[in-house]
């Protein structure tokens, strides 16, 4: 399956070597027979064998190393991949049935995500390597996993980056507009076609779940979607405010509440950023806060815009919570990293004028696994905090 040398420069070498899987195509001195998306041996100047990679011919990251050394790549090597991801989520107890089964480069599978959700599959190639790698991952998935049908969605702007063209398939039965799966007890609708990221964000169910330890009281869920937190939250609260600005999102958080016979939580169409300045006019205050914004920072020029963002609602959560509140405030964006992200709460905080111990400090649900020397693969951040004022 492997075609192709690359060379790269010191730099590039050094990075392999820290743990990264990258190498940025500045750091390519050759690439002699090298085709998109192909899987390519890769060397240092001095003609040491680094890997195995796959190559980009367009993405500014040319290279995503799947070995080390001189492995060989072949459907065997790539079925202990899969071997190894479903051995790290039957270690950690993961719901079989609603997961994240390959999260890219946290399982070494660089592009590749595979969620399951009951007897359908989603598959994202976000790579050139992932997507030439295609044809084999769908007959190992099927193998592996029998499901009714698999969507290739694969319509994530990403793409681009690599010259991909933006599309969705679909393998096998038919799929329902809406799927009805099971999140820890509750029956959450999920849209795989339509519905943001892969249907449903598995990223944050465990903090769903940790969300519930805490809730409290009178409690918004600012940010909402189909109500994730707000469903698994609603039975320790007195009541829950689901505020989210897309109306199609707040239709599937409605009936989910419908669905669970959750009576006690209200869906609202709003900017949170105009909804949490006016309750505060208002003079309402909760117990407890959910504050899980889309990503602000979408590249490093965009930090400093999208720091004053999050402050923003950070601070006005903050204010809005009685003594002893609970705020559970998360960050999806991987260019904030936790120091920066406990910065700017602590500053937030400095403004509200008021006192915040650290309940919690979370990242992603476990099947979104984090590679040590791999930041990127880090990229959601969840606090918990205590207002003490
Ligand atoms: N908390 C959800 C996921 C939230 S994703 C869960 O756990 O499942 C972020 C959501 O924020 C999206 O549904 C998006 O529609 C919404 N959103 C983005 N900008 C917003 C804004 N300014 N005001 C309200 N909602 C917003």
């Amino acid at each position: 399956m492997e075609n192709g040398q690359v060379v790269i420069r010191k730099r590039g070498a050094d990075r392999f070597r820290g743990g990264h899987l990258w190498v940025y195509k500045s750091d390519i001195l050759s690439h002699k027979d090298a085709p998109p998306g192909g899987i390519v041996s890769v060397r240092d100047e001095r003609g040491a064998v680094l890997g195995k990679a796959f190559y980009s011919s367009q993405s500014q990251i040319a290279l995503r190393f799947i070995a080390r050394g001189d492995a060989k790549i072949d459907e065997p090597f790539f079925q202990k991949r899969l071997d190894q991801a479903d051995r790290l989520r039957e270690r950690l107890g993961i719901d079989p049935l609603l997961s994240r089964r390959i999260y890219s480069e946290g399982d070494l599978l660089p592009g590749l995500i595979v969620d399951r959700y009951g007897d359908r599959l989603v598959v994202q190639s976000l790579t050139q390597g992932a997507d030439a790698l295609q044809p084999l991952v769908i007959k190992m998935l099927i193998e592996r996993y029998q499901p009714r049908s698999i969507l290739l969605r694969n319509d994530s702007r990403v793409r681009e980056l690599e010259g991909l063209e933006l599309k969705q398939e679909r393998i096998g039965d038919p799929l329902p507009d809406m799927l009805i799966v099971d999140e820890d007890g509750k029956k959450m609708a999920v849209s795989l076609t339509a519905g943001q990221k892969t249907g449903s964000y598995l990223d944050q169910r465990d903090n769903h779940r940790a969300a519930r330890r805490y809730a409290r009281g009178r409690a918004l869920d600012a940010f909402a979607y189909s109500g994730g937190f707000a469903v698994q939250i609603s039975e320790v609260c007195e009541s829950v405010e689901a505020v989210d600005m897309s109306a199609d999102a707040l239709e599937f958080a409605r009936r989910n509440a419908q669905r669970n016979d959750l009576k006690n939580i209200q869906c609202i169409e709003a900017n949170a950023f105009d909804f949490l300045r006016d309750r505060h006019q208002e003079g309402v205050r909760y117990d407890t806060i959910i504050l899980d914004p889309p990503a602000f920072a979408k590249n490093k020029e965009s930090l400093e815009g999208a720091l004053r963002g999050y402050k923003e609602i950070n601070n006005r959560a903050m204010r809005l919570l009685r003594p002893s509140g609970i705020l559970i405030t998360c960050s999806c964006s991987h260019h904030v990293n936790e120091g920066i992200f406990a910065e700017m709460l602590a500053d937030a905080a400095k403004d509200a004028g008021c006192w915040t111990r650290v309940i919690e400090r979370r990242i992603q649900s476990a099947d979104h696994p984090v590679l040590l020397a791999v930041p990127e693969t880090l990229y959601l951040k969840c606090f918990i905090l205590e207002i003490l004022s």
